[in-house]
């Protein structure tokens, strides 16, 4: 049977869920003041992943902890935003890899195995002067690494053993994270139309009102001004919001967003800061890619974005809008849409169709 505690501390576990359901709260109990400090958890919860990204280690009171997640999620839902579905996510995902941190080889398996049901076993072995503590089975391995951009995790690169892939604590602790962000999507993407009462609609608005002021800065409204958010075509919109919010993105998604950032004037230092809220952020490669598409590096090309259609041909064209009529590059729908942002002030963007080759 699981304590409380730890149901307070990993919320997402079955058991966690069955004890919450054994309480039987429905959705307009939350309208009783008795539920309110659940609500204010639950509402503070998603306010530290709009503000920090990441979730809170939250109140002493376990199971006030344990009860504000589904509260949390029910929220996020409620406002109906991709954006901050994602954001949720990660941050709790981005909790429980901190809490896991400092838990037993023990207890992370059978997390593992219980409740994502992987293959996996405590196995110590030093190979390279690598310490590898976990063999993972290469299905389970694949699930969650498998659109990580770093060579490390390509299974090439990764020992095997029995089928098995070696990996350190570290490693199993990242991928247990992406199972998490998984299921928290999968939980808050899930739009269950309930009736909310009042007082809880309002802790809604509340949530909503918060991330609009913060979408800007979680999504651009930071770039420099050379840099004109409001202009991008929705394929780079989608593609920005998807890397600030944590979501993995194909080679073409950020080889175009790259590309694209850095023909729009921005600042190669900013555009690797970008980059740093990817968890498997590696600072010197993706500085070395950057600085590639910039012409800096290399064969000293400097890389323009695919035009649309070859983004439409790698699935990465996204929701175009009246603008992109007669558009046949990313590129030539920022110039237009800067013009007519600035009314018509005439930008120097040399637009010379597509010399990409791929890659970040
Ligand atoms: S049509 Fe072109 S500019 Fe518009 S979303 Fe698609 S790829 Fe982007």
């Amino acid at each position: 049977m699981i304590s409380e505690r730890e149901a307070a501390k990993y919320p997402f576990l079955k058991e966690a869920t069955s004890l919450v359901e054994t309480l039987n709260i429905k959705v307009e109990d939350l309208a009783n003041p008795n539920y309110s400090r659940i609500l204010d958890r639950g509402e503070r919860r998603v306010s530290e992943a709009i503000i920090d990204g990441i979730v809170g280690n939250g109140v002493p009171d376990d199971l006030t902890e344990l009860l504000s997640m589904p509260v949390a999620i029910m929220l996020v839902s409620a406002v109906g935003d991709r954006f901050l579905e994602r954001r949720y996510a990660h941050a709790e995902a981005a909790r429980a890899q901190k809490l896991l941190w400092s838990e037993s080889e023990a207890f992370i398996a059978e997390l593992a195995k219980r409740q994502f049901g992987w293959e996996i076993k405590y196995a110590r072995r030093e190979l390279d002067e690598q310490t590898y503590l976990f063999e993972v089975g290469f299905v389970d391995y694949l699930r969650n690494a498998g659109s990580f951009h770093e060579d490390k995790w390509k299974l090439v690169n990764r020992v095997l053993s029995g089928g098995r892939v070696l990996l350190t604590r570290m490693e199993v602790i990242r991928l247990l994270q992406v199972e998490v962000e998984d299921f928290v999507l999968g939980r808050v993407s899930k739009h269950i139309r309930v009736e909310i009462p009042e007082t809880v609609q309002a802790r809604v608005e509340n949530i909503s009102k918060l991330f609009e002021e913060h979408r800007r800065r979680i999504s651009g409204a930071e770039l420099p001004p050379e840099a004109v958010s409001e202009a991008f075509p929705p394929c780079i919109k989608h593609a920005f919001e998807g890397l600030l919010s944590g979501r993995r993105a194909s080679h073409m998604e950020r080889f175009a967003l790259t590309s694209f950032l850095v023909n729009s004037g921005m600042d190669l230092e900013q555009i690797l800061q970008l980059f740093v809220s990817v968890t498997d952020f590696d600072e010197q490669l993706t500085k070395y890619q950057i600085e590639h598409i910039a012409g800096l590096r290399g064969s000293r090309t400097r890389y323009t974005p695919p035009n649309c259609a070859t983004m439409r041909t790698h699935g990465v064209c996204y929701n175009p809008d009246i603008y992109c009529k007669g558009v046949k590059h990313p590129l030539t729908y920022y110039k237009r849409r800067v013009q007519s942002i600035k009314g018509g002030e005439k930008t120097s963007l040399g637009i010379t169709g597509s010399n990409h080759q791929g890659g970040i």
